[in-house]
């Protein structure tokens, strides 16, 4: 089954009654990944049915309020409900001795680890591999220390041909080893070479989320091809010297930048307050890339 991403806030800094701000949950494999965790994300996650229990890694882009605001008030929650799993949390250096302190002045016990991994906002870097995925940082050009996310399906296994395993009479214990890319040798000693037995699984599905940022064409290094991007779009082009003096983007540069990674469908957010409708932004992006939707919030998309 392919990722899927809820999306939970499109709003920036300031709140309105319609958006909440920065979140995200991507369901990929078997794990679930929030991305960033503004306040109110667990209301967010209660109203659209999503179980924070398998929650293992929460990712944020930065430390600006609206990107985490929500995440004392989700751990808190996570240990009322007696989690005990190991959460994993990656984000800026200046995380850990924030939640640190809530922790101990809230006079908090965790049943579970808080592994913390920190980014960092010069380079690319290769964060975490798991069985579902693989995730990597790369900096964005904000006021302060800022990360985006690239998000890649781990690599899969060639699939069998099971028709073609019987016709060579391949006992069902050999499958294994076969789909792990081995020939097969049989009682004859004769090599059946594992290209006849097998064929290429899909490519790995990919997700690249560009949290706050000016436009920066430097990010258009760091991916290529991915299947969905993400892409703030606090502004439209009139507004385009507001977006530089706040270190945003505009919705015609965020589609510049799905333009110049060869994505295959952008995805907009991180609106200002004062659009109460977000159809220019949409037109904006679509006269530079037409694959272009509203990530707003309840929306669901495949990647
Ligand atoms: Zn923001
Ligand atoms: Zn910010």
């Amino acid at each position: 089954m392919n990722p899927e991403l809820y999306i939970l806030g499109s709003g920036s800094a300031t709140p309105t009654r319609e958006r909440n701000p920065s979140a995200q949950l991507l369901k990929i494999g078997s794990a679930k990944i929030l991305i960033d965790c503004g306040e109110g994300t667990q209301m967010q996650l209660l109203k659209y049915g999503i179980r924070h229990t398998g929650i293992d890694y929460i990712c944020i882009s930065h430390l600006h309020g609206d990107h985490y605001f929500g995440l004392i008030g989700l751990i808190s929650t996570m240990s009322l409900m007696g989690r005990q799993q190991v959460l994993n949390i990656i984000g800026p250096p200046g995380l850990k001795p924030i939640l640190d302190l809530q922790i101990l002045h809230g006079g908090m016990s965790l049943k579970f680890d808080l592994n913390f991994i920190s980014t960092n906002g010069n380079h690319p870097e290769d964060i975490i591999t798991t069985d579902d995925f693989e995730l990597s940082t790369f900096p964005l050009k904000h006021r302060i220390h800022c990360t985006g996310f690239l998000i890649k399906e781990a690599p899969k296994q060639r699939r069998l041909l099971p028709e073609v395993a019987n016709s060579y009479n391949i006992p069902v214990e050999a499958f294994k080893d076969i789909k792990a890319g081995s020939d097969y040798i049989n009682e004859a000693g004769e090599v059946i070479a594992n290209d006849i037995l097998t064929e290429a699984a899909g490519t790995p599905r990919s997700y690249a989320y560009c949290s706050d940022t000016i436009f920066d064409k430097q990010i258009a290094t760091y991916f290529k091809d991915v299947n969905v991007l993400y892409h703030e779009s606090t502004y439209m082009k009139n507004l385009e010297d507001r977006a530089n003096m706040y270190f945003h983007s505009t919705a015609e540069q965020a589609a510049t930048i799905a333009q110049m990674t060869n994505a295959a469908q952008l995805l907009i957010g991180h609106f200002s307050s004062r659009y109460d409708n977000l159809q220019p932004l949409l037109d904006e992006a679509k006269e530079v890339f037409t694959n272009t939707e509203l990530a707003v919030e309840g929306s669901v998309w495949w990647i």
